[in-house]
């Protein structure tokens, strides 16, 4: 059951309250590179990422914004630290949420600038708090980079915000232990009621940074805790929204594409199965259609699960069974197995 949360808007898209949990990622180009930050942005969106942020350092990022907002067609974060002048310009461009730290964006009347703006474009914020960049205050009082103190950090920003009368805000409470991350999350969700924005941060690369991201944002949303979800790979961003894609299918809160289901095989295994879900893999991976699919390596467990998925394999020896909807449709040699799997869901689209 997840937990209910404020809705607030990001753009057109609503995070929190009901709504679907919602895939964002971070472009790497430089931001003033209005082309290629553009055409970044647009495979994102391919891929399916439904918010993206980019970062603002200088006036030459800041000059961007209106082309790349007026190129893309998914809401436009912008990422702010240290000058709350470049938020205010950042929103006057066209930017439909900021991301900012209230802690390094100067002193409170810098705070309250950016809000009084923000309230008059109806722009939502991300605050919240990261291990790496705790304020000494809290380093001192707690000694330590702690969960207590990462979250006493994010009160003290919601606080300061909600004493503004401003409250479209989502939060992040970031670490890149997964361990820290989890309980900042489960602390704040108890304590407030304001959307909350994923993540692990600094992951790492390949499969480390998907396993920690997969652990700690699909223990969090398991828990019903969670509204926007951001992978951090040190890749290319596209892989972020590909691993965040996947993490909300594994909980079935994503429901577009095709869920494979292939067992891990064993000596009961007669046809070569690997190859087979390999091969399928890539050419389902293309299909633009939400179904499941269950390609299995024998006759124990193979015709229950292929019975139940919308198509199907169920492997015998050297041969196999295709179902389609639960209905035996075809019984085929194993070179033929793929091809006539394949075949069966092409007809069904
Ligand atoms: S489905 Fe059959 S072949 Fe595959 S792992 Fe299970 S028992 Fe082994």
């Amino acid at each position: 059951m997840r937990k209910k949360t404020k809705k607030i808007y990001v753009g057109n898209i609503a995070i929190g309250g009901n709504s679907p949990v919602t895939i964002q990622s971070m472009t790497n180009t430089p931001t003033q590179d209005a082309k290629k930050t553009v055409e970044q942005i647009l495979q994102l969106e391919n891929e399916g990422c439904e918010l993206v942020r980019v970062a603002v350092s200088n006036q030459f990022d800041l000059a961007a914004i209106k082309t790349i907002k007026k190129n893309i067609h998914i809401p436009l974060i912008v990422d702010i630290q240290y000058d709350h002048k470049l938020a205010i310009e950042s929103i006057k461009a066209g930017a439909d949420c900021l991301r900012i730290n209230p802690g390094n964006i100067g002193d409170d009347e810098c705070v309250k600038k950016i809000v009084k703006t923000a309230k008059e474009y109806h722009i939502s914020m991300r605050i919240g708090s990261n291990s790496g960049s705790l304020s000494k205050k809290f380093l001192e009082k707690y000694q330590k980079v702690c969960s207590d103190a990462i979250v006493e950090s994010a009160i003290e920003q919601i606080h300061l915000l909600e004493s503004m009368e401003y409250y479209e805000m989502k939060l992040s409470l970031k670490s890149s232990s997964v361990p820290m991350t989890m309980e900042c999350y489960e602390k704040i969700s108890k304590l407030c009621d304001y959307p909350l924005h994923l993540g692990i941060t600094e992951a790492g690369p390949g499969i480390d940074g998907i396993i920690k991201s997969s652990i700690g944002i699909g223990g969090l949303l398991s828990q019903g805790i969670g509204d926007t979800i951001r992978v951090s790979l040190t890749d290319a961003p596209i892989e972020e929204v590909k691993v965040g894609k996947k993490i909300l299918k594994s909980l079935d809160l994503y429901h577009s594409g095709i869920n494979l289901i292939s067992c891990p095989t064993c000596s009961r295994t007669k046809i070569d199965l690997i190859e087979i879900v390999n091969k399928a893999y890539s050419k389902l991976e293309k299909i633009d259609a939400s179904l499941t699919i269950a390609i299995m390596g024998c006759p124990v467990n193979g015709p229950g699960e292929a019975r139940e998925a919308d198509y199907g394999i169920a492997g015998e020896n050297g041969k196999g069974i295709i179902f389609k909807k639960g209905h035996i449709i075809r019984r085929v040699d194993e070179d033929k197995l793929l091809d006539g799997l394949l075949e069966e869901i092409e007809k069904g689209l």
